[in-house]
Order: structure tokens, then sequence, then C-alpha cells
């Protein structure tokens, strides 16, 4: 509508301009004064006129004296005709040149259909503009078919990417190598018969670098590189998403060898038929179009597909069939080594002071993924650029792990004195409890400034990569996860709303004790209900109660077992070492933030040490 309206003023506009020009045009062939007959034959007899133009009716009389002038006739007789009626000599005559032009010229015909023509061409224009509107509707449904696809040339110096910008995940880039001989060769390996992987599918949690690693791969083999979304997929229309698909392989094949990366396939190929609200139907038929065309190209087209995704638990089991996406490649969070080549390699171009460590950040970002990495090397660069310095230092990354982790410090929000009070024994107690208990994370920082959703915080990170926890572990976890608590509690004697966070987190984890790692005695090894994929799946929501009501009474009971045990022993590590609570507690007001090493230098001065045993 908006269109069409906008057009309309278009249309009206260049009409005005049209019969200005026009206008002018005539105007300008007016210019010469009229004259009429009677003084136009005066002026011959008196010898001044040297010539006249004869067009049509129109007289244009120039002067022996340069001037010139207008005049008309009647339609029906000529000049030489009329002249001699009213009576001019021929000698007279005779010293005029009379010139007859044919009415040919632009201005006869724009004088003489012009003023006809204008209304049609009027019409015409507008129903061609109302035409071109609904084709122009018509051609966007009709895109709306054609694929998305991004394509990354392999010529193309920017975006391409090798795998030396891919650090860490070793076991995949192995198996991606092979991938790479193919797409290089795939005549070599066709001769002997082997038969190559239609589809790899990429796994890993956010951020592990699955788009780039694809990207990659593409870059490593110099073949385009066939970019789309799994939620692009399933936009809007119905009967797009398929079409979308087959438009796609289409482009590729054309392009063979090329690689088509479908990210975050789970979007499309969650398991069919499970659906949550509307629109699986579409998710449906994109999914076997997927299917349809995977199965449908030769070896010898040499597409390769590969897809990502965070969810291979979710995926329709159809889609893991051999010859669909059979090659299966896992990227693992990065461990220290990993971390501090990610972090160099994004260091890279940013100018960083010699004296940074890398490693030593690397020891410090335990479980972040490869974008964690980038974006704490990018809010670090942000910082410096805002401070105007020249160089990256050590303490810009180490404050941007904090930033990374737990969002920007929110330093407008203040703390009367009270809250403050409260807080640093809330927090003083999360530490304590934690650097007593020899088998808990050790504490890194604590800190009342609030940061992103969190009051005040403690930082605990483990001092290595930890893939198995101990039961001691989870135990003395939950105790200090309740320190916050016990300690409001013994000092106070009374509970703010500010450990509520910590009792949702210390249930879940006793929850998961209980029914997901067997560690209740009571209980024993059995894992009770299957949470996670199931609401997404959409089977059923909420969670599944796959055991009796006898033993969920038993559950829950273990489960508050657990909590007032940790609880109890908060509160006598509070009790007992009442007097490193209240140091510390003072010096958080003082200071509102301890880091590491004065920590460990308080805890010294009452004998303690926050020593790790597992
Ligand atoms: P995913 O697709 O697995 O969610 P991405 O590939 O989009 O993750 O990674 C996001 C960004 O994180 C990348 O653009 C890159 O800058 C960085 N990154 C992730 N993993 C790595 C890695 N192994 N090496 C270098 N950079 C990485
Ligand atoms: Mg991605
Ligand atoms: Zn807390």
């Amino acid at each position: 509508m908006k269109m069409i309206s906008r057009n309309v003023i278009i249309a009206f506009l260049v009409l005005m301009l049209l019969a200005a020009a026009f206008s002018l045009i005539s105007d300008g062939l007016k210019q010469s004064p009229q004259i009429s007959l009677t003084e136009l034959v005066q002026k011959i007899n008196a010898g001044e006129v040297s010539r006249i133009k004869v067009s049509t009716d129109d007289l244009d009389v120039t002067l022996k004296n340069g001037e010139t002038l207008m005049s008309k006739k009647e339609p029906q007789a000529t000049l030489i005709q009329i002249l001699e009626n009213y009576g001019v000599s021929k000698e007279a005559r005779d010293n005029v040149v009379i010139e007859v032009e044919n009415p040919s010229g632009f201005a006869f015909w724009a004088g003489a259909i012009l003023p006809f023509l204008l209304p049609f061409l009027l019409i015409v224009l507008f129903f061609w503009l109302a035409a071109r509107q609904v084709q122009r509707a018509n051609v966007q449904a009709f895109t709306f078919g054609q694929s998305r696809a991004r394509v990354i040339q392999p010529d193309s110096k920017k975006e391409r990417v090798t795998f030396k910008e891919v650090a860490g995940v070793k076991e995949a880039k192995e198996e991606l190598h092979e991938i790479v001989d193919f797409l290089k060769n795939p005549a070599k390996f066709l001769e002997i018969g082997a038969r190559i992987p239609k589809g790899v599918l990429l796994m890993g949690a956010p951020g592990t670098g699955k788009t780039l690693l694809a990207r990659a791969v593409a870059g490593e083999a110099g073949v385009p590189f066939f970019h789309i979304s799994g939620s692009e997929f399933v936009e809007m229309f119905v009967g797009v998403g398929a079409s979308r698909v087959r438009d796609l392989f289409k482009m590729a094949k054309r392009a063979a060898p090329a690689i088509v990366f479908i990210d975050e396939i789970d979007a499309v190929g969650r398991h069919r038929g499970a659906g949550l609200g509307g629109g699986h139907d579409e998710r449906e038929q994109t999914l076997n179009q997927i299917l349809v065309e995977m199965d449908g190209f030769e070896p010898h087209e040499s597409v390769i597909v590969m897809a990502a995704t965070n969810r291979p638990d979710v995926l329709d089991p159809a889609l893991l069939r051999p010859g669909r996406f059979d090659r299966r490649v896992i990227l693992d969070l990065p461990d220290i080594n990993d971390r501090e080549s990610i972090l160099k390699i994004h260091a890279a171009k940013k100018p960083i002071d010699k004296n940074v460590n890398m490693r030593t950040v690397a020891e410090r970002t335990p479980g972040f993924s490869g974008a964690d990495l980038a974006n704490l090397m990018n809010e670090a660069a942000i910082v410096v650029a805002r401070e105007n310095r020249k160089t990256i230092e050590q303490l810009d990354l180490v404050r941007s792990i904090e930033k990374v982790l737990l969002g920007p410090e929110r330093k407008s929000h203040i703390l009367s004195p009270k809250e403050k009070e409260i807080s640093a024994y809330h927090e003083a107690g999360h530490a304590l409890v934690a650097a007593v208990l020899p088998t808990s994370d050790p504490v890194h920082k604590i800190t009342i400034v609030s940061r992103g959703r969190a009051a005040g915080y403690t930082l605990k990170l483990p001092s290595e990569d930890r893939h198995l926890y101990s039961r001691k572990n989870f135990l003395d976890e939950l105790a200090s996860a309740l320190g916050g608590y016990a300690s409001e509690k013994v000092v106070f004697g009374e509970l703010t709303t500010g450990s509520s966070d910590d009792i949702k987190k210390a249930t879940a984890l006793a929850r998961d004790l209980v029914t997901r790692y067997g560690m209740s005695e009571k209980i024993g090894p059995i894992t009770l209900g299957e949470r996670d994929e199931l609401i997404f799946l959409g089977k059923e929501l909420g969670m599944e109660k796959n055991y009796s009501e006898a033993v969920a009474q038993e559950v829950d009971s273990e489960i508050k077992n657990f909590i007032t045990n940790s609880f109890v022993t908060a509160e006598k590590i509070i009790k007992k070492y009442r007097k490193v609570l209240d140091t510390l507690a003072k010096r958080l007001i003082e200071n509102e933030t301890i880091e590491r090493e004065e920590f460990e230098s308080i805890l010294g001065s009452f004998g303690l040490s926050q020593v790790r045993t597992a």
C-alpha cells in the first residue's frame, strides 16, 4: 500500500515536470511578438521584410534589421494568394524570400499530438506502475523459495579461513583432513572405488568452533562454501523450507566440488512427529527434502554436506543413518593448552604487552569455550581503547575473565551500609567454608561489587580441568554453596533474599546427586526421571516420572538429608572460625574485593590454608 502511494506521487511529479517542460518549449516557439496580417502587409510594402517562413498557418517573419516577428494566415489560403488579395505589389513581394516548410518538426507533432496523447500516456504509466507493483510482490514470493545460502568463494581473501586459524580440536582436524583431501582431488578416491562420506556432523557445545571449523575445511580444500542456518529454513511460510533445500543443493552441485553447511541443524532435524506447537510440518518437509537430496546425489558429484549441532541427542535418527551424516566429529571444550593457543590466535592482531602471560590466563579459564576466549580478548581490547592506552596488559585480561563469566560490573548499584555488611558476611561465608573443606574448588576472588545479576560473588575455579567429580567433592561444594546462608544465619540471626540463588543451585545439585549420579546410599545407582531431552522433544512436558510414589518420597527425603547435612557442616565451620569470618567481612566492607593472594594470607594468619587434596 505504501509502495503504491509512493509510486503515484512519483508519477504525479513526473507529469508536472513534463507539463512544465512542454509549456516552456511552446512558449519558446512563441517568443517573437505577434503581428496581424495587415501589419505584415504594411511592412512588406515598406520593404522592411527580408524573409517569411511558412509552416502550416504560422508565419515566421524576419525583418531586414534582423528582428523576428510572428503572424498567422488563414488556414485555407496560401500566403501568395493572401498577399495578392491584400494588394501587395509583385515587386514588393519579390523582395521577400518565402520559404514553405513541411510541418514535420517536433514542435508540430508535440503541439498536435501531445494534448491528446498526454492523458493516454498517463493512464498507461499508471497501469504500468500498478502492474510492476504486482509483479514485484510475485518476485518476492518467488525468492522466498530460493535458498538464502551465503556463499564463501575460495578466492575470497577476507572470508577464507584455514586450519591454522582454528586452535586445538586436534582430533577433529585430523578427521576432517580426509574430507579436505577428497575435495581437493576427488578423482584419486573415486578411481580406487572409495566411498566418501556424504555427510559430516560436527557436534559440540556452543562456541567450540563448529562453524569456524566447517569454514576452515572449505578454506583448506579451496572449494566454495554454501552456508545456511537451520532456523532459516523454517521461516514464515510453509513449503518454503523444502524448496530452499532444493535450491541450495542445486547451487552446490553446479559449483561442485563444494561444501554445503547446515548450521544448527537441530532446528530442522529434530525427531519427526515430536514438534511442540505449530510449524513442525514445515520442519518435517524440510528435513525430508534434505534426506532426499543427500540420498539423491552420486559420489562423483563431490558435494559434501556438513552440519553442526550442539544438541546431537535430539536429532532425528534418519539423519544419522549410513549414507547421510554417518561421519561424526566431536569438538570438546578446549583444555589448558588449547586455551592458550586459542588466546594466542586472537591476540595475534592486537597490541599485547610483552609481560602478558597467556598461560596464566589459560589457567584461570577452565570451562571457557573458544568463543568465550575470543570474547575475553575482545573485552580486554575494548577496555584498553576506552582508557586510551596502547597495549593490553595482564590485568586487563584478568578483569575480562570475570566480565565474560558474569557480565559487566555494576558500579552504580549502591549498597546501603547494612546491605554491604550482610553481603560481606554472606560472601565471606562462602569463601571460608570453601577454603576449609579440602576438596572444594579454590577461591580466586571474593567481592561485594555487584556484577550482572549477582549482588556479590565468590569466584571459585577448579585448579585443573575436571572430568570426574567425587561424592566428597560434591558434598564440599554443596556446603560452600550454603556457606553464605549459614553465615547470615549465624551472624545476624535472620535471613535475606540474597540466598535464593544459592539455595536453588544447592537443591539442583542435591537432586542430581540422588537421581543421576547414584550417590545416595539409600537409593543406589538408578537414574530416576529423564529430564533434559524430553521437554525439547515435546514428547512430554516436564519431567517424566518413571518411578513410584514411594521412591519419590525417598528421593525427596534423601535430597533433604544432603541439604541439611551440608548446612550443618557449613554452620559448624562458620561458628568455629568466626574470627576469620569477621576479618574477611571487615576487609570486604573496607575494600569490597579480596583477591586470592590476600585471601590466602588472611587464612595464613589464622594458621589455615587453601591446600587442595583432590
Ligand atoms: P560454534 O559454531 O561451535 O558455536 P563458532 O565456530 O561460531 O562456534 O565460534 C565462535 C568464535 O569463537 C569463532 O568465530 C572464533 O573466533 C572463536 N573460536 C571458537 N573456537 C575456536 C578455536 N578452536 N580456535 C580459534 N578460535 C575459536
Ligand atoms: Mg555456530
Ligand atoms: Zn551466595
